[in-house]
């Protein structure tokens, strides 16, 4: 078969939970203490080789305010994953993760791989969601979970990694 698949993937969640920050990480192995928010949407590609594969991801990190909420259909319709961020000090943004996955859920491709990331693991004593409680969640609703950190790059790399290896191969 063909071992060279393009992939279009999109970060949403909560303003501030840090997709831009992850983006920045996977890419250019950056971080930033303040990230400008983003407007509208960015767009982003890199290439990942897993096993005997390369997967290069189209990424549309979107800027998860609910003025620009109409917009995410334009970023995950087609998009052969998905990966949905929350802040794990923020229940707000938690919350607010649960109802991307719903929206994803009713109308996003049915094939999409789904990843759940808690981010900013690296704030542990400002911590608000525990991670089996997200991690039930994700369970139960057919996602693969992850506690990241763009500070530290925890588990950054790994989420995409993963993503890669769950997609289909043609
Ligand atoms: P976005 O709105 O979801 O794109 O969030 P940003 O990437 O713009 O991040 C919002 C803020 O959180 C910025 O000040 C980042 O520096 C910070 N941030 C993002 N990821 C992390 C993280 O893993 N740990 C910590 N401590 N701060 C983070
Ligand atoms: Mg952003």
């Amino acid at each position: 078969g063909n071992n060279n698949l393009n992939a279009k993937l999109v970060l949403l969640g909560d303003m501030g939970a840090g997709k831009s920050s992850l983006v920045l990480r996977f890419v250019k192995g950056q971080f930033l203490e303040f990230q400008e928010s983003t407007i509208g949407a960015a767009f982003f590609s890199q290439t990942l080789a897993v096993n005997d594969a390369t997967v290069k991801f189209e990424i549309w990190d979107t800027a998860g305010q609910e003025r620009y909420h109409s917009l995410a259909p334009m970023y995950y319709r087609g998009a052969a994953a998905a990966i949905i961020v929350y802040d794990i000090t923020s229940t707000e943004s938690f919350t607010r993760a649960k109802k991307w996955v719903q929206e994803l859920q009713k109308q996003g491709n049915p094939s999409m791989v789904m990843a759940f990331a808690g981010n900013k693991a690296d704030l542990e004593e400002k911590r608000k969601v525990t991670a089996e409680e997200a991690r039930l969640y994700a369970e139960e609703n057919g996602l693969f979970f992850m506690e990241t950190s763009a500070k530290n790059a925890t588990n950054v790399n790994d989420v995409f990694y993963e993503i890669a290896r769950r997609l289909p191969r043609a």
